[in-house]
């Protein structure tokens, strides 16, 4: 495999980190890696931390390494929305992922949910984590369709959800801005860098995370190797990636059919007691669009509003501060609409990060080297796909067999992407027309 040239870095300000109580952790000493580890995970986000969990677990005498460029929390995991989902957001994607698929994805997701809920409370972790559920919120009369579509098709899945009227949304959510909510109980409302910092400090004694030791190269092998950019070499006995979209710069074969999509978040600063005389009586809660393309919105447990939008395709992976500086100008505008009451109120931070997409929404599973495996999600609700990655690549070096692995090793082969020029050209037209599209919801 070939040497790094891109690595992760934090683009804008990190809204989730720097609000996390336990954001001056500090993980072991990088100059304490030791030379060899029997296993080494690469990516510290939700699915490297599922991962060194669920192998200290397996294997309970085993050294493992949990190695990140950045610090843990900062990465694409911390810089989401925080909505841990357990159902469909919308039913698109491939063609072949009818209900039994769909049901099958629910099972995972819950599997992985409820694990987290398990480490949370035996470690007592003092983390947000509010089981509050969420909105799929629509503003267009013309997604109303695609709301009671899926409204029928979580009943045939077995999973509730309630239907909330125009009238009924101003004293649930604290605006008055959406036509008709889909409201699903068993999403969780998480601050995203918390958590999985929260994670990562409650590995087992025989994990040691290390963060800010940036990977330079992995090279695959009977023995594989993780090289380091400070110079130092580990022998492994096996390696897991969990890098996301990032293994594109690990010169991975397979890796060329998934991409990066940039997507902004924005925190205003917390509300005063006077504005949030508008909330009075509403419980902080989480909406996704009723269009993909539209604005995730959050009023959050610190008493701020958090909106996320913007999908630009990102060639490399790079998120640059340019985008996040353009970015600004949709994500206010998504928050004064939504607020005209707060429109004197201003950002705290905004940030960037990236999304990695497949065209059939299907991750990137499995052996990619000679004692080398990775997961990188392929569809928007990352937080607990990639939890799930994390955890059956963890039993799949293990040699653990489930019907849970056999259903992911089955079905998770992402579909072939153009190369570029042509990839760029046609994701960049694809996401402007379903911007333009998605019109209010936006
Ligand atoms: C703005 C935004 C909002 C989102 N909102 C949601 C949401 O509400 N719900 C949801 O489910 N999903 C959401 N997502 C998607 C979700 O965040 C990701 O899909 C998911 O977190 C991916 O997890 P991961 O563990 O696979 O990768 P990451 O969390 O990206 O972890 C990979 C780690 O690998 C590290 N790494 C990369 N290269 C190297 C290297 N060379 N050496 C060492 N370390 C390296 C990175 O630093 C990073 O920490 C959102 C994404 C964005 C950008």
């Amino acid at each position: 495999m070939k040497e790094v040239s891109r690595f992760p870095a934090p683009v804008g300000d990190l809204g989730w980190f720097n609000i996390a109580n336990n954001r001056e952790h500090r993980f072991a000493n990088p100059e304490a890696i030791a030379d060899s580890y029997d296993f080494v995970v690469v990516g510290a986000g939700f699915g490297g931390v599922n991962a060194a969990s669920r192998l200290a677990e397996n294997r309970p005498g085993a050294s493992i390494a949990l190695l990140d460029a950045l610090r843990v929390g900062m990465g694409d995991s911390g810089r989401s929305a925080g909505l841990m989902i357990d159902v469909p957001h919308v039913t698109v994607g491939d063609p072949k992922m009818d209900l039994e698929h769909h049901k099958w994805r629910y099972r995972l997701n819950k599997i992985v949910i409820d694990r987290m809920r398990d480490i949370k409370s035996k470690n007592n972790l003092q983390v947000d984590w509010r089981e509050s559920g969420k909105h799929l919120a629509a503003r267009e009369s013309s997604c109303l369709p695609s709301l009671d579509s899926l409204a029928r098709f979580l009943d045939r899945m077995g999973s509730s959800s309630r239907m909330i009227e125009k009238a009924d949304i101003p004293p649930v959510l604290g605006t008055d801005y959406y036509i008709r909510s889909l409201y699903t109980p068993g999403t969780i409302l998480i601050n995203p860098a918390e958590v999985v910092r929260g994670l990562a400090m409650s590995l087992p004694q025989n994990v040691q995370v290390f963060e800010q030791t940036p990977v330079l190269q992995v090279v695959e092998g009977p023995v594989p190797l993780v090289r380091l950019t400070n110079g130092k070499t580990i022998k492994a006995g096996k390696i897991i990636l969990t890098i996301s979209a990032f293994i594109n710069n690990f010169g991975i074969k397979e890796a060329g059919r998934l991409y990066g999509v940039n997507s902004f978040g924005a925190f205003t600063r917390e509300l005063t007691d006077d504005e949030l005389a508008h909330f009075r009586g509403i419980e902080p809660w989480g909406a996704t669009a009723a269009h993909p393309a539209g604005t995730t919105v959050r009023y959050t447990a610190s008493k701020r509003i958090f909106v996320r939008n913007g999908f630009q395709f990102s060639p490399n992976q790079i998120t640059s501060p340019e985008r996040v500086h353009q970015a600004r100008g949709k994500l206010r505008k998504a928050f004064v609409s939504r607020f005209p009451k707060l429109a004197h109120v201003n950002f705290e931070y905004v940030y960037g990060g990236m999304i990695p997409l497949s065209f059939n929404t299907q991750s990137l599973f499995g052996d990619v080297a000679q004692n080398v495996v990775a997961g990188t999600v392929g569809d928007g609700l990352g937080i607990t796909r990639s939890s799930m990655l994390g955890l059956y690549l963890a039993d799949m070096v293990c040699g653990i067999d489930s019907e849970e692995l056999r259903y992911m090793s089955k079905t998770n082969t992402p579909s072939w992407c153009p190369p570029d020029p042509f990839r760029t050209l046609g994701a960049t037209v694809r996401l402007a027309y379903d911007e333009y599209r998605a019109g209010g919801e936006i």
